[in-house]
Formats: structure tokens, sequence, C-alpha cells
């Protein structure tokens, strides 16, 4: 499988640090997008999977705590502060905002993506698997899908339909291929009924992202998983 570019979103309204950092992140082999402001960045967050946020405590329109309890309604992924004082430190360990870690400026880029990749791999390594699309989590022994930080709620049908997707991202599926995956007797099921449920599926989703539309329809062909 070819190594897999995760979205890391920067909200710094310094642009030689936002610079330095999203520099880094390529280097490294992620996708930043940098934004100045907080409203910008929960926008994004809005409207696309971000796998981790690098969130200055600092911004022109709203403080990063701010942001950080206002993306948690969003199903926020993994957060990184960064702080200039070292009273933004004791704020962030007291109030429990669910911040994965901080740093303090200045700091080291290496030092920067080093972290956010630990905390990648953590975020991830808790019996679950990621998959090679952003934003979703299968845990398979639990027979749970997260997408962006919020479980879904899945009849069997649906799961065994976005399990089957999820494990091929960009792999278009036809609608027999789907009903033998999540039907135990597809003779029984019509051809609409995947349909009908690709339908629900993407209901679903919406309420947890209204413009990501994740599943993708491949005309007389049948439905991928968007790869990004
Ligand atoms: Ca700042």
């Amino acid at each position: 499988m070819p190594p897999i570019r995760q979205t890391v979103l920067v909200v710094e309204d310094e642009s030689a640090i936002a610079e330095t950092i999203t520099y880094a992140l390529q280097t490294d082999g992620f996708t930043p997008i940098w934004k100045t402001t907080g409203r910008e960045a929960l926008t994004v967050l809005k409207q696309q999977p971000v796998a981790l946020v690098v969130l200055d405590v600092g911004l022109p329109d709203m403080s990063g705590f701010d942001v950080c309890r206002e993306m948690q309604k969003l199903g926020a992924p993994p957060v990184i502060f960064l702080t200039a004082r070292s009273s933004e430190v004791d704020k962030i360990v007291g109030l429990e905002l669910g911040a994965d870690d901080y740093l303090a400026k200045p700091f080291s880029p290496r030092e920067l993506t080093a972290r956010v990749r630990a905390i990648l791999r953590r975020a991830h390594g808790k019996g679950s698997a990621v998959s090679a699309a952003t934003g979703w989590i299968h845990d398979e022994a639990r027979c749970k899908i997260t997408y962006l930080g919020r479980p879904i709620e899945l009849t069997r049908n649906e799961y065994r339909l976005l399990a089957a997707l999820l494990a091929s991202p960009g792999q278009v599926f036809n609608r027999d291929q789907l009903m033998a995956a999540a039907w135990d007797d597809p003779g029984a099921a019509l051809d609409r009924t995947v349909d009908a449920h690709i339908k629900t599926l993407r209901a679903k989703l919406r309420d947890i992202a209204p413009d990501a539309d994740p599943i993708v329809t491949h005309r007389g062909l049948g439905y991928s998983l968007r790869e990004e």
C-alpha cells in the first residue's frame, strides 16, 4: 500500500512560524493546511477530514482554547497546542481541554513533527485499524466504525457495507460485490437495496460532516469510498 498522506491543520497567525511548521510537515510526508484564524480553522474541520490539529493559543479572532472547545463538538481530531507563555501551559493542563500535547515557543520543527507522529501512532494504536482513507477508524473486534472522531450508529447491513468500502478506499465496488459483502443471502435482496442502504449511510455521515460526502457514486458502475 502506498504511504498515506494525512492532513494536518495548522492554525497559527504568525506566518514565519506557520511556514516553518508546514514545511517540516510536508517534508515528513503530511499534507498541511494553514489557517490564521479560529473561524477559518473550524470551517476546514466542518468540510474535510483532518488527522491532527496544531493550534496556536493566541489567535487574532478567538483563543485557541475556544477553538478547541468548538472543535470537540465537531468530533475533534487530536490537538497539539502551541503556547507562547507558561501561563498558557497551566491553563491547558488545568482546563483539561482534551489537548494531546503542547509545545512552548520557540520549538524546533523536528520536535513538532516527532510529536505529531507519536500522537497519530497512539491515536491509531488502540486495537483499531486506521483505514487508508483519512478520518476513519474501524474497530473490527467491536464492529464499530468511527468517522472524524465520532462513532456511527449502524445497522448490521450498513456496517458490513461500509466495512467493505473501507477495506479498500478508492476501489469501485459494483452492487453485486457490495451485496455479497453485506448480506448473508444476497439472492434475496434486490439491487436497489444497496442503493437504499448507501442513502441512509450518507445521511448518517452528513450528520457528522455536512459537506464531506465520502461515498462516491460511479454512475452505472457502483460506489467507492473517497481516498482522502
Ligand atoms: Ca499567535
